[in-house]
């Protein structure tokens, strides 16, 4: 095995990606190397295990005849969606529409001033 592809800046960036818990792939990909160079020069580093749950501590030695199996880790992709968002703070904007709003109530409203405006128009003529 050689280490050529291994300059010391390219440790140090492999040391760091690798402790800001980045994927292996993402690394592999960042440094023009393979996954498992990344992987084997990390355990060789003697890197902390990896946050990732698939990933605990130490790989155990693999068994005799059985194969080990690579479960790649799921890339860090945007913060995912909420249709529904959690149940809410009683103290934000009640608002349904358009995915909900966070923004504070109005003391007494269920709305924030936003959306009161919008609810209450024609009704308190506070909209006028
Ligand atoms: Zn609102």
């Amino acid at each position: 095995m050689t280490d050529q592809t291994w300059t010391p800046e390219r440790l140090d960036l492999l040391r760091k990606r690798w402790l800001e818990g980045r994927s292996c792939s993402a690394i592999a990909g960042e440094l023009g190397v393979t996954k498992n160079a990344v992987v084997g020069k990390a355990h060789r580093l003697k890197l902390p295990a990896w946050k990732d749950p698939i990933v605990r501590g130490m790989p155990p030695k693999p068994k005799r005849g059985l194969p080990v199996l690579y479960v790649p880790p799921v890339e860090p992709g945007p913060e995912p969606v909420e249709l529904f968002p959690r149940e809410r703070e009683p103290r934000t904007c009640q608002w349904p529409f358009a995915g909900g709003c966070d923004a504070p109530r109005e003391h007494r409203r269920p709305y924030c001033t936003r959306h009161c405006c919008l609810a209450y128009v024609g009704r308190t003529g506070r909209a006028a």
